[in-house]
């Protein structure tokens, strides 16, 4: 497959300009938080063009004032005069709904965060590829739901996507793209999430609280179910061959709950590179804020001593069936992640309703796709399309089983 970041890195290393302009979508969730606070340590480096949110105005204000944004836009209309109000005074222009969040998207910048969570995320991320600016890439889904369009248009449009995820990003810093006939496998680390070591019978009864308190990391919602079905690391998968030019049968998941090494590397000397560090996601978003140079935080360093033994297993594939699915669905390819990714968006807010049970999730994915014809997907219209039919029979899915 046609490699974006390795194109990109190849043809255009950019040269940082002293002060840059910015943006973040999604700037209210955890990998925009994390941002935040990566920029706000860092004055007279960045100009703020944009911070984006759904609906918890009060907190986008705050950051608005904090980091003097020029614009600042709330997807849920609602939220509209709470935030004109709360901005009242500032030189931060106010806007919401959907159209101005992918106009605010359309806005040129040298590096944009995308950090919405969900299928949501592909509309403005798009806007985004088409101003071919670097785009620091955080929502996967909009990746594993969009597919080769994303790929294409960033190759058209000249952007350059930079893998936020701590996994990917990992493997973008150890992967030597001059000599990928000699990469053997990339192996993708996986905490294992909260129920590594239940049983398949106390996952029946697993309360959203027990789903939603992750051992590593503190995550938004979704991706925190994500990764306690483990479908997270599905996506990931997904994600991984579609920005790496490798095979998806070279593609492993090892279970690492430690999550100090991010991922690796292994080439068919026998060498494997690893990349690691401490489990905190301003790390893998310093590295594309930065790049092509280092950017400098106040990184919590590494203690390996204190960590003292770093353990790895093979992925329970009865207790986390998310995993077959993501692959299997990475293989048939067309509209298949696209279903996959839509039914686990549904699922995952049905069981944070109260709706289903945890394993239910990955059951609803799993009958959502096999009630789901798979097609090829040409534009973005049958994106949307396909990501609707998804959520619909979803939808069908668990209201037989409620
Ligand atoms: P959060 O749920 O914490 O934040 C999501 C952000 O998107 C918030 O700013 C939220 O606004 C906004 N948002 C939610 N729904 C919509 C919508 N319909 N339209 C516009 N904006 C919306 O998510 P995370 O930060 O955890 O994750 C963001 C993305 O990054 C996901 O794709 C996730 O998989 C990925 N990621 C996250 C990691 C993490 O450590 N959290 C690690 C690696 C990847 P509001 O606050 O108003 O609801």
């Amino acid at each position: 497959m046609d490699n974006i970041v390795r194109d990109e890195l190849k043809i255009t290393r950019p040269t940082l300009r002293p002060m840059r302009k910015i943006s973040i979508l999604g700037s209210t969730g955890s990998v925009g938080v994390n941002t935040v606070d990566l920029i706000t340590a860092s004055p007279g480096k960045f100009e703020v063009a944009v911070l984006t949110a759904n609906e918890n105005a009060e907190l986008l204000a705050k950051q608005a004032r904090e980091l003097n944004a020029s614009l600042a836009v709330i997807a849920n209309e609602a939220h509209l005069e709470t935030l004109r109000s709360l901005l009242a005074g500032t030189g931060t222009e106010v806007a919401a709904g959907r159209q101005a969040l992918i106009d605010a998207a359309s806005i040129e910048v040298d590096w944009m965060m995308s950090a919405i969570v969900g299928a949501a995320g592909l509309a403005p991320t798009l806007a985004a590829i088409r101003t071919g600016a670097i785009i620091a890439l955080a929502n996967k889904e909009s990746l594993v739901c969009g597919g080769d369009l994303v790929l294409s248009e960033a190759r058209k449009y000249g952007a350059t996507l930079l893998p936020v995820d701590s996994e990917h990003n990992a493997i973008f810093q150890v992967l030597d793209f001059d000599q990928l006939d000699k990469v053997a496998r990339l192996v993708l680390t996986a905490s294992g999430g909260p129920f590594l070591n239940h049983t398949l019978d106390e996952m029946r009864l697993v309360t959203r609280d027990q789903a939603l308190a992750h051992p590593n990391w503190d995550m938004g919602a979704k991706i925190s179910i994500d990764s306690a079905t483990m479908m997270n690391k599905g996506l990931e998968l997904i994600e991984a061959a579609r920005l790496f030019p490798i095979p998806e049968d070279k593609i492993d998941i090892l279970v690492h709950p430690q999550s100090i090494i991010h991922s690796m590397v292994e080439y068919k000397d026998g060498s494997v590179l690893a990349q690691m560090g401490a489990p905190d996601m301003r790390t893998p978003i310093s590295y594309t804020l930065g790049w092509p140079e280092r950017h400098e935080f106040k990184a919590n360093r590494l203690d390996l001593a204190k960590v003292a033994s770093l353990t790895f297993l093979n992925p329970d594939p009865v207790k986390f069936p998310a995993l077959r699915l993501a692959r299997e669905a990475l293989i048939a390819g067309n509209s298949a992640p696209t279903t996959l990714n839509a039914a686990n968006e549904v699922a995952v807010q049905a069981f944070l309703f109260g709706e289903i049970a945890f394993l239910d999730i990955a059951a609803v994915v799993e009958d959502t796709l096999s009630r789901t014809p798979i097609e090829g997907l040409r534009s973005v219209e049958d994106i949307f399309d396909c990501d609707l039919r998804g959520r619909k029979i979803a939808r069908n899915v668990i209201n037989a089983i409620t």
